[in-house]
């Protein structure tokens, strides 16, 4: 579980913000095109503090913050934040594999 959140971390850091759609709604896609097929945009929503969406369903699926969503959210975490993000991350991991 700890891999998991710090790969889709690490693999944030491959995205880009392309477009402010609306108020709190992101256009991420990858930031360097290596390969068409894998050209992939995905949708960002914040809603509130407490929750973030994104087209890519892992979330819905897993129950775990994807790298599209952390592109989003932690450069406007304060430290105090980033933890909260990784304790929720990991109590909602740990309860879909329960
Ligand atoms: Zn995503």
């Amino acid at each position: 579980m700890y891999e998991r959140f710090y790969d889709e971390l690490f693999e944030s850091g491959k995205f880009a913000i392309i477009s402010e759609m609306s108020n709190l709604r992101y256009l991420i896609g990858p930031c360097k095109i290596i390969d068409d097929d894998r050209k992939q945009e995905f949708v960002v929503t914040m809603e509130g503090d407490e929750k973030i969406t994104c087209t890519c369903g892992l979330f819905e699926h897993l129950g775990m913050i994807c790298r599209h969503s952390l592109k989003v959210c932690v450069p406007r975490l304060t430290t105090s934040g980033f933890i909260h993000l990784y304790e929720t991350a990991m109590t909602l991991l740990l309860s879909v594999r329960n």
